[in-house]
């Protein structure tokens, strides 16, 4: 790895503090845990002169559940997500999702927030900087040219954030603060279809929290994943679903899909196959939805056609398994 060019470290301890941070120097970066913007930097990706570190603001550490839901801090780690029996038992999707990122070293430090908040990926970008200038760059950075699609004009760099699918499933909205106050937001609509700017944050802000609505009764909920290495990787597709509903008819389907599009998002028109049997031909349906959605790229070194259907297999065998819980 390339050293990383020479920054600033700012120390804010209130949420408030670090937006007027932020909104003085537009161009200092965010720090929560660095597991995703350490490499980044080091690969050359943005040199940065400030890194303004959340890690010291007490507030994003916070997690309340009361009788309308859960709140959680931007601060949380994605180890007390994976590991609290609260969040395990109540919220299984969001801990299986939690503990399938990177390592357990990564996960003791990842955020939240920073998960949310990741870059969008691509093999053509998530390299050196030696090796990205041998290639004359890309369109994403410092090039004109996207190496995936050379005729096209927008980056096609795929979001492989594990926890977002698993928040949108949940219903899930996020409070972001900057400077003219703040805002609430569904977390689906937080993100928008370009590898080179998929979070639609303005100037000056962040994330704040995380807001899960209490689950309907009798919802159950899960995540699947498909990575090269089991150990230790991101997404070449993943799955989140929540239901309400037997083998003899669902009431509620919700379907959310990570790692194919620049985007989390969540899958439209799987309603239609509630008040139905869950019968093969029911799960083939689902199947097929997902794959007219997803739109997977060659931004990973396995295939865009692996990527799309292994995208639809994991709905599928996900909704068999929920069905049978
Ligand atoms: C080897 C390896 C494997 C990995 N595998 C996975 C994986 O399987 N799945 C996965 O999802 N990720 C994976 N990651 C990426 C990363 O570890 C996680 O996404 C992690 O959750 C990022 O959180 P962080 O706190 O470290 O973010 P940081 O690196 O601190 O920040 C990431 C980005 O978010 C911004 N940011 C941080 N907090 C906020 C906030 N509150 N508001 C607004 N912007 C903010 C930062 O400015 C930065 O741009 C992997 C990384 C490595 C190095
Ligand atoms: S999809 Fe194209 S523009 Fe985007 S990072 Fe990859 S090569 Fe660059």
């Amino acid at each position: 790895m390339d050293s990383i060019s020479s920054f600033a470290l700012l120390s804010p301890h209130s949420a408030a503090d670090a937006v007027a941070l932020l909104t003085t120097n537009p161009q200092a970066k965010l720090i929560a845990g660095g597991t995703d913007l350490m490499p980044n930097l080091r690969h050359g990706i943005g040199t940065p002169e400030q890194l303004i570190d959340l890690g010291g603001i007490a507030e994003l550490g916070r997690i309340e559940h009361t009788g309308q839901g859960w709140l959680l801090g931007a601060g949380v780690t994605l180890a007390q997500l994976a590991t609290r029996a609260d969040v395990r038992v109540e919220l299984p999707v969001l801990a299986q999702a939690a503990a399938t990122v990177a390592g357990p070293g990564h996960r003791s430090v990842a955020t939240l927030g920073g998960n949310l908040c990741l870059d969008t990926r691509c093999i053509f970008y998530n390299q050196s900087e030696w090796w990205r200038e041998s290639n004359n760059f890309c369109l994403k950075r410092g090039g004109d040219v996207c190496h995936v699609a050379p005729q096209g004009k927008r980056c096609h760099a795929a979001w492989s954030g594990d926890l977002a699918p698993a928040l949108i499933a949940l219903g899930a909205s996020i409070d972001i603060l900057g400077p003219t106050g703040s805002r609430r937001l569904p977390l689906n609509d937080f993100y928008v279809d370009d590898g080179a700017k998929p979070l639609t944050l303005a100037v000056g802000e962040l994330i704040t929290a995380v807001r899960i609505p209490e689950p309907t009764s009798g919802m159950r909920c899960g995540y699947r994943k498909a990575r090269i290495r089991g150990a230790i990787d991101f997404p070449l597709a993943g799955v989140a679903a929540c239901l309400v509903g037997t083998q003899d008819g669902l009431t509620e389907l919700r379907v959310a899909l990570t790692g194919t599009n620049s985007r989390p998002f969540l899958l439209t028109g799987p309603e239609a196959l509630c008040q139905q049997p869950v019968t093969p031909e029911l799960l083939a349906a689902l199947g097929k939805l997902v794959q007219k959605q997803v739109s997977p790229m060659r931004t990973t070194g396995t295939s865009a056609a692996y990527r799309r259907q292994v995208a639809s297999v994991l709905a599928q065998r996900l909704l068999r398994e929920l069905v049978e819980l």
